[in-house]
């Protein structure tokens, strides 16, 4: 048996082309700040996509960038300037930030209205509380998958290997909140690969190549690998043994043209979410 491949590119692109007919109907267009400190290449690599992407479903993209030298209270200067600023709906710091750049302090100037990369302490918070408002976008990216590929989450045990702010803690918040039975993994589990065996749905994020072997994977379950990890011959990988694992598993998502094409799907709705709910009339409770 082998499992089914769960595309993501083509995932995102169903969505993108969802998002840019919905656009096409406002009578404004969506704007997204992406902010680049420094000249990390993989940095600049990902922001480029997401200006293409942006501008592919019909929102105005803005990239403004930093050099590497940046002083935290200039960073935290135009954070406020474009919170202040009605043509940006959007505004994301690209991480990580150089070396003595305190990413938090920037994370928590950016206005959670504006927060889609939902990583501020009130969107993270809400997000905890049950009541998510804008959410981190690989996590997102994943329960679309999830959802796409039909897989009952209700009840089912779900093993969330690794637990950073970015993609593990918010991607168990999200399986709660859909009613699964929830396991987080990480450096100080005990024996990682029983935990793994008892997983129905197993969702890697640890950023370590190959690490969950395909014996790790139980019989039918449904894989995510978050991971992107580039070998020293040059090769993209997950965190999965992904041809191993897929003696095992039902369905599972490719590296790369899984997980990463959502994220930055994710990101233009997540975009568009709060430019819509910047203009929705206010309601008092
Ligand atoms: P991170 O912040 O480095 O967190 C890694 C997590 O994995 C930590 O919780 C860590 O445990 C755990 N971990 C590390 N080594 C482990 C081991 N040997 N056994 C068990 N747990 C271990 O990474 P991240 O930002 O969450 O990213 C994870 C991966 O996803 C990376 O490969 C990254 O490139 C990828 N990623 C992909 C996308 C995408 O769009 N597809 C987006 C974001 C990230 P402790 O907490 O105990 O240290």
């Amino acid at each position: 048996m082998t499992a089914t491949l769960l595309d993501g590119r083509k995932l995102a692109e169903t969505l993108r082309a969802t998002l840019a007919a919905r656009i096409a109907t406002l009578d404004f267009r969506p704007g997204l700040a992406v902010v680049l400190v420094g000249d990390d290449p993989a940095s600049a690599v990902y922001v480029r996509n997401k200006d293409r992407a942006a501008t592919g479903v019909g929102i105005i993209p803005r990239t403004i960038r930093l050099p590497a030298a940046t002083k935290l209270p200039e960073l935290l200067a135009l954070v406020r300037q474009l919170n202040d600023d009605t043509t940006v709906d959007g505004i994301l710091v690209q991480l990580p930030l150089p070396k003595g750049l305190d990413s938090q302090a920037v994370i928590e100037a950016i206005d959670p209205a504006k927060d889609v990369d939902g990583l501020t302490a009130t969107n993270a918070g809400l997000l905890a509380g049950g009541r998510p408002a804008l959410v981190p976008c690989t996590p997102l990216g994943t329960m679309k998958l999830l959802e796409h590929a039909g897989v009952a989450l209700r009840g089912a045990r779900a093993l969330v290997l690794g637990r950073s702010v970015l993609v593990g803690k918010p991607v168990a918040a999200l399986l709660t909140a859909a009613d699964a039975t929830v396991t987080i993994a990480h450096s100080h589990t005990r024996d990682i690969a029983a935990e793994c065996r008892r997983a129905e749905v197993l969702i890697a994020a640890v950023g370590r190549p190959e690490m969950v072997r395909g014996d790790w994977v139980a019989e039918q379950a449904v894989v995510i690998d978050v991971g992107i990890n580039r070998l020293p011959d040059g090769r993209l990988v997950g965190d999965v043994a992904t041809e191993e694992a897929m003696r095992f598993a039902s369905a599972i998502t490719p590296v790369p043209g899984g997980v990463g094409p959502m994220t930055i799907a994710c990101l233009l709705e997540n975009t568009l979410t709060a430019a819509l709910a910047r203009r929705a009339p206010q309601t008092t409770k």
